[in-house]
């Protein structure tokens, strides 16, 4: 469906009974596209290091209060095959950015070995990052399916502002990475933040308008929270109200819906962040997956991209989303339609 840059604007901008008439028509196209389903990916946040300092994000290097761990490869090995075991068909493989030469290496070896220990039976995410070309080729043919990158904002002046200015941090750098992914063959997701300071409404459309330029085959995108230990943390009186940056979220997932019926669209953990219910709100405003938190207790209080509370690692979305009528599709891949679509 094609929409224009100004109905999208005003669709985001929609309240209350309008607003829930957008999340039901885009509802109806996910199910009348790629059926009532919801998709699974365990959810492996394997380390919390990382080389960047993104001011928005309570991982960032400078942020010294972090406990930094990495869990073994044996560990990361372990989840893997209880993901499997336990029917979830993908998982999804997230850390900080981290370019050492052996880690690539040795992370690419265990991408292998789970392929190979599961019969090619489990599909794997990854979302690790900005990486050269080669080493996104190289984790491809090791047995990766699908990498997210979310773009965060399309905006080269908002980019510039929510991140430090120099080579680590670089706009032109993240769309050539997306750019590569694709390239290499893996199926792309990207997504952004919505709500974040300095962003209008028409920044949102853009950032919407991108991904469907770009053609992209999943998507993550949520809403912009606040964490006390970042730089942007100084904004938060400048930016829309929670509630109010819940309800942009939502809408924006809906009108992505609209403007792209068959992609896999993740109901954003970061929804549970501002409403109780927020990731079920999620797959009824149009997204289709869900990614359940299997990292270990001991590190989840640790892996703080936004200050959230642990019970929100824990809930049961799965079951609560079969109370709203929806599939679970345990033990399915649940690749994106429009992937298979293009190819
Ligand atoms: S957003 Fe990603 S790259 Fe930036 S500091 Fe956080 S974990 Fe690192």
């Amino acid at each position: 469906m094609s929409i224009s840059k100004q109905e999208i604007i005003e669709l985001l901008n929609t309240e209350n009974s309008q607003a829930q008439e957008l999340r039901k028509k885009a509802y109806k196209i996910k199910s009348d596209t790629i059926g009532k389903n919801v998709y699974l990916r365990a959810l492996i946040e394997f380390t919390n290091a990382c080389e960047k300092d993104c001011y928005y994000c309570g991982l960032r290097k400078s942020n010294a209060d972090v406990k930094r761990y990495l869990l073994s490869e044996d560990e990361i090995f372990d989840l893997a095959m209880f993901a499997h075991e336990n029917k979830f068909g993908s998982i999804a493989l997230q850390s900080g950015e981290v370019l050492d030469k052996n880690y690539v290496k040795n992370f690419g070896k265990l991408l292998a070995k789970i392929k190979q220990k599961t019969n090619n039976n489990l599909r794997i995410v990854l979302s690790c990052g900005e990486q050269s070309k080669e080493v996104y080729k190289y984790w491809k043919e090791c047995g990766g399916d699908r990498y997210l990158l979310r773009i965060e904002t399309t905006n080269p002046k908002i980019y510039e502002k929510i991140h430090p200015n120099d080579d680590k941090h670089n706009f032109q750098a993240r769309l050539d990475c997306l750019q590569h992914l694709r390239d290499v063959g893996f199926q792309v997701g990207s997504g952004m933040m919505v709500g974040l300071p300095y962003q209008n409404l028409e920044d949102i459309a853009d950032d919407l308008l991108f991904l469907k330029e770009f053609d992209i085959d999943m998507c993550g995108l949520g809403p912009f929270i606040e964490h006390s230990k970042t730089p942007l943390y100084e904004k938060r009186n400048e930016i829309p109200s929670r509630d109010k940056r819940l309800q942009l979220a939502l809408n924006s997932v809906a009108i992505l819906r609209m403007l792209m019926p068959d992609i896999n669209i993740a109901s954003a953990t970061s929804l549970d962040a501002l409403a109780k219910n927020g990731r079920e709100q999620g797959i009824l405003a149009g997204a289709n997956v869900i990614m359940p938190n299997i990292t270990p207790e001991r590190c989840r209080e640790s892996y703080n991209l936004y200050e959230r509370n642990i019970a929100i690692t824990k809930k049961n979305v799965a079951k609560e989303l079969e109370k709203f009528g929806e599939q679970v599709c345990w033990g399915k891949f649940g690749d994106s339609q429009h992937y298979r679509n293009r190819k």
